[in-house]
């Protein structure tokens, strides 16, 4: 049976392009990038590439505000802890109540060293109030990190509104784009109030294990990792090169696909979402439905419990997610909840989140299969362990 991929916030599939671009560079260009000798100016020279490929993506003119790292998680952390220990007088940090927890688990660290942190609170909706973020700012604020997308119901934050905000106040403003690279189109060129940005090459069709940061010319920031003079003394550590040059090749291609997200992908999440609210009783979608990256949904299965659902469509070999872990179901996604969901609902909900290899017949298939399992859930009679639909 082949499988459905719809998990496409939680990774992407390796282009065959991007895996093509990077297979030399774990085989016979495997000199390092730092010799001086003709092999290693040659991969030199790619790495260059792939930063060049980077930057347009971002709408940079200027490829040295790209630092690879091994990812957002990296990035993120070298962003909001490279600001603050270069900003020792400032002890503040302003975030969101619904951020990756990539933030959250490191705004927690923070405040058990001594920092202050703000959570902004969101609606119904997800959005943000940016009269409270005006009010949370002060003399003593280091950073605002909020993130572009969200990686559960795919809301996304008016960045150039916020960063307007922020920078009345003279404060440095770092965005999470991870969900957003690749799936909305992105240019720092106007968005001059933007100083970092993190980004992560698996969730636009590259390899694992390797992101980037943005950092805008003339931003104060200490280095998270100290060694070698590697990116311009700004995250030491031998390069990991095949990835860069595969993250460099799927920049290159996200940039040339992103039309087909705002058609394609947006047209077969739409057709998604129709197929599952009007088949299915008590089905509901969360979030702001205007601003939302193309490809994500986030649905609430009324009285039927996300885990189930998503175990019955592992039957029938579709994959998605949710934002409760599975495991008791105990645990309701903490933007759920901050949205205002009861832990009920929220343990409900189910992402899906789409991508350019998805086709229209799969679409039709989960939401015949979606009706199934929610029929069959609802009257107490368990899933078929076989597919059928
Ligand atoms: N930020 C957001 C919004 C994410 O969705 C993720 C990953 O899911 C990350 C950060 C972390 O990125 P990485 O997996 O590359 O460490």
């Amino acid at each position: 049976m082949e499988s459905i991929y719809l998990d496409n916030n939680a990774t992407t599939r390796v282009d065959e392009r991007v895996f093509t671009a990077m297979r030399p560079y774990l085989t016979h260009q495997f000199a390092h990038p730092s010799s001086p000798h003709l092999l290693g100016i040659k991969v030199r020279e790619k790495i260059e590439q792939a930063r060049d490929s980077v930057a347009v993506l971002l709408g940079t003119s200027h490829p040295d505000e790209i630092v690879f790292t091994s990812g957002g998680t990296e990035s993120i952390n070298t962003a909001i802890r490279g600001v603050l220990a270069a900003s020792p007088t400032r002890n503040h940090i302003v975030t969101t109540k619904v951020e990756h927890i990539s933030v959250l688990k490191l705004c927690l660290y923070m405040a058990n060293h001594h920092y202050r942190i703000t959570y902004l609170p969101v609606d119904r909706q997800g959005t943000l109030n940016l009269e409270e973020l005006r009010r949370s700012l002060t003399d003593s604020t280091a950073i605002v990190s909020v993130m572009w997308a969200n990686n559960e119901t795919g809301v996304v934050f008016p960045i150039e509104e916020i960063g307007e905000i922020v920078k009345e106040r003279g404060i440095l403003f770092h965005v999470d784009a991870v969900q957003a690279v690749g799936r909305i189109p992105i240019n720092l060129r106007n968005l001059s109030h933007v100083d970092l940005l993190s980004l992560s090459g698996h969730k636009f069709h590259g390899p694992k294990g390797v992101g980037a940061l943005f950092v805008r010319r003339g931003t104060k920031l200490h280095s998270l990792i100290v060694g070698g003079p590697q990116e311009g003394m700004r995250r030491a550590g031998t390069e990991n090169v095949a990835s860069i040059i595969g993250m460099g090749k799927a920049a290159e291609l996200a940039s040339i696909c992103l039309d087909e997200e705002k058609t394609r992908v947006r047209y077969l999440r739409d057709r998604l979402e129709r197929g599952i609210i009007e088949q299915i009783q008590g089905t509901r979608v969360n979030g702001n439905l205007n601003e939302r990256i193309p490809n994500t949904t986030n649905v609430t299965f009324g009285g039927c419990g996300a885990c189930n659902v998503l175990k019955g469509m592992e039957m029938y070999g579709v994959y998605a997610t949710s934002g409760a872990a599975c495991t008791g179901g105990l645990d309701p996604s903490h933007v759920l909840m901050a949205m205002g969901l009861t832990p009920p609902d929220a343990l409900s909900s189910i992402r899906f989140g789409l991508s350019r290899y998805n086709t229209q017949g799969e679409i039709d298939y989960v939401i015949s299969i979606l009706a199934l399992i929610a029929k069959n859930l609802k009257t107490g009679v368990s899933v078929p362990a076989t597919a059928s639909a």
